[in-house]
C-alpha cells in the first residue's frame, strides 16, 4: 500500500511541498459537508494534467485508492478517502485557460472556483448560469463531477447543460479527451455527459470546456411574504403552470426565516410562515413586465406583502439572505443533515406538508428550504449525531421523505448526488439492470477499482 517507496515516487512528481502526510494536514481533508470522517494516508496537489497522469500511473501500479477532491463542499462524502489511500486535491489547478467571446465558450482547469469564473465571464458580458448555493467555494471540477444544479436551475438548467467537452485522466494514467469546442457534436457516445455527475468514480477531470450565454441585460428580485406555507407552495406551482419561467424561485420556511434573522438581521418578518425569493431576468422591458406579472400572481395566491427590488444592490441583499440560509440554520444544532429529494413541481405543496408531518410525527426538527421552481426540496434536518436515539428517528424521517418522493414519481437526489449518504436508497429508484449497467461502466473505466472506492456503486454489490 502506501509505503515509503510509493510516497517517494509521489514526491518525485509533485515535490514534498505538495504532498501532505502530517496528522493535522490529513485531518483537514478528512471531511466534506457530510457528517462522516475518513482520514486519508496522504493528500497531493497536482498542478498539471501531466502530473495527474504520472500520479495515476504510480497509483495504479501499486493499487492505491485515489479520491479526487475540489473544495470539499459535497454533501455525501464523495471527496473523502473512504478506503484510505490518497486524496488528489485539484485546488492548485485553478487557471481560466481561455474565454472565447467569438464562439462563446471557456476552457478552465478543475480547481477554478465557480463564482470567480462567473465574475470573469461577466466582465465580458457573458454568463455562466450554473449557480449552486456553494458557488463561492465550490470548484468547477467538483460541480462537473456532481452535475451541480443550483438557484438558477429552474430557467437555466444544470451544469451538464453547459458542458461541451472534457480532458480527463483515466485511472490507468492515460489522458483522454471527450467532446469539443463546437456548438454541436454527435461524434460517438457522449462521454462528456457520462463523466458529468459520475461523482469522481470514473475519471479525473483535468480540463473543462463550457458553453457561455450572453449576459442578461436586466434582473429584478421579488420577495413575497406568506402567512400560510401552502399559499407559497401553490404560488410556485401556478407560476410554472402559467408558463412564466423565473430565473430563480426559492422557498424558505419560518424556521429558516428565524435562523436568518438571528444570524444576519435582514428585517425578514418573524411571524411569516414562508418567503418566496424570485428572480426574473432578460431584456429590461420584458423584465419589468414579468416582475409585475409575478408580483400580481403572488398577491392573488395569498402573499401578504410583495417587494420588488429597485437596484442590483437590493437584489444582492436579498440573495445574500438566501445564500446564508444553510449557515444560519446549521448554527442551531450540532449536526445539520441536508436532504435533497425532488418531486414534480405540481407536488411541491403536498411534499412540503408531508415533510412537516414527518418532522412532527418523528419528533425531528426539520427546516424547509427549496429550489422550489424545479421541485427540489432541501429539508435541513437538525440533530446531534452523538445522540443515538435521536439519530434513529432522523434516519426514519429521511427514509419516509425518500419514500414519499418515490411515491409521486420524484427522485432520490435533485442535485447533491448519492455519495454514501443515499447509497442504500438506490434500489428504490434504479432497477437491478440499471445498477448492473452502471457497475459495468465503472469497470470499463476503472478495472482495478482504485478510483473513489467505497462510492455509491458499491452499495449492495
Ligand atoms: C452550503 C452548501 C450549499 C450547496 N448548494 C448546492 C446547490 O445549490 N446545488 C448543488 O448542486 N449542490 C450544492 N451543494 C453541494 C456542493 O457544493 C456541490 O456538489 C459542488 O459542486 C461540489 O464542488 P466541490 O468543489 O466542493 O467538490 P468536492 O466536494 O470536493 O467533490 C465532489 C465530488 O466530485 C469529485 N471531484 C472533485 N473534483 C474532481 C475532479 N477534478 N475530477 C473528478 N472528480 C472530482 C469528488 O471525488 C467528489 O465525489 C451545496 C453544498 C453546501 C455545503
Amino acid at each position: 500500500m502506501l509505503n515509503q517507496e510509493v510516497l517517494q515516487k509521489f514526491a518525485s512528481i509533485v515535490g514534498k511541498e505538495r504532498l501532505k502526510t502530517s496528522k493535522e494536514d490529513l485531518l483537514t481533508y478528512a471531511y466534506d459537508a457530510y457528517v462522516k470522517e475518513y482520514i486519508p494516508d496522504a493528500v497531493l496537489f497536482p498542478k498539471s494534467t501531466e502530473e495527474v497522469s504520472r500520479l495515476m500511473k504510480v497509483a495504479s501500479a501499486h493499487q492505491i485508492p485515489v479520491t479526487p477532491r475540489g473544495a470539499g463542499s459535497g454533501l455525501g462524502a464523495g471527496s473523502l478517502a473512504k478506503r484510505g489511500g490518497i486524496v488528489l486535491c485539484f485546488t492548485m489547478m485553478n487557471q481560466i485557460l481561455e474565454i472565447n467571446t467569438a464562439n462563446r465558450y471557456a476552457i478552465v482547469e478543475p480547481g477554478v472556483v465557480i463564482s470567480e469564473f462567473q465574475k470573469e465571464v461577466e466582465k465580458l458580458n457573458l454568463f455562466y448560469p450554473p449557480d449552486p448555493g456553494s458557488a463561492t467555494v465550490a470548484t468547477m471540477g467538483g460541480s462537473v463531477s456532481m452535475n451541480a444544479g443550483g438557484l438558477r436551475g429552474v430557467k437555466y438548467g444544470v451544469t451538464r447543460d453547459y458542458l461541451m467537452g472534457l480532458e480527463i485522466v483515466l485511472p490507468s494514467g492515460e489522458v483522454m479527451n471527450a467532446g469539443s469546442i463546437t456548438a454541436k457534436d454527435v461524434t460517438g457516445y457522449d462521454l462528456t455527459r457520462l463523466i458529468c455527475g459520475s461523482e469522481g468514480t470514473l475519471a479525473l477531470v483535468t480540463k473543462i470546456i463550457v458553453r457561455l450565454l450572453p449576459k442578461p441585460k436586466a434582473r429584478r428580485t421579488l420577495q413575497a411574504i406568506y402567512d400560510r406555507i401552502d399559499d407559497a407552495g401553490n404560488t410556485v406551482a401556478k407560476i410554472i403552470e402559467a408558463g412564466i419561467i423565473p430565473a430563480t424561485l426559492e422557498l424558505m420556511d419560518k424556521m429558516i426565516i428565524k435562523a436568518l434573522e438571528d444570524f444576519a438581521h435582514l428585517g425578514l418578518p418573524l411571524d411569516a410562515e414562508a418567503v418566496l425569493l424570485i428572480d426574473v431576468d432578460g431584456d429590461l422591458e420584458a423584465v419589468e413586465k414579468q416582475a409585475k406579472m409575478v408580483a400580481e400572481f403572488c398577491k392573488s395566491q395569498g402573499a401578504r406583502d410583495v417587494r420588488v427590488s429597485q437596484s442590483e444592490k437590493d437584489n444582492e441583499q436579498l440573495w445574500m439572505a438566501r445564500r446564508s440560509a444553510f449557515g444560519a440554520v446549521a448554527r442551531m444544532r450540532p449536526t445539520c443533515v441536508i436532504e435533497d429529494a425532488t418531486v414534480p413541481v405540481s407536488y411541491l405543496t403536498p411534499a412540503i406538508k408531508k415533510v412537516m408531518e414527518i418532522s412532527e410525527r418523528n419528533r425531528v426538527q426539520i427546516a424547509v428550504l427549496a429550489h422550489a421552481g424545479d421541485g427540489n426540496l432541501h429539508p435541513l434536518v437538525l440533530c446531534d449525531q452523538r445522540d443515538k436515539e435521536e439519530m434513529e428517528r432522523v434516519e426514519k424521517a429521511m427514509d419516509e421523505i425518500v419514500d414519499y418522493a418515490m411515491s409521486v414519481g420524484g427522485t432520490l437526489s435533485g442535485e447533491h448526488g448519492i455519495g454514501i449518504a443515499k447509497a442504500k436508497y438506490l434500489p428504490r429508484q434504479l432497477s437491478a439492470a440499471a445498477l448492473e449497467m452502471m457497475r459495468a461502466i465503472k469497470k470499463t473505466f476503472d478495472p482495478q477499482g482504485i478510483l473513489n472506492p467505497g462510492s455509491f456503486l458499491e452499495h449492495g454489490a
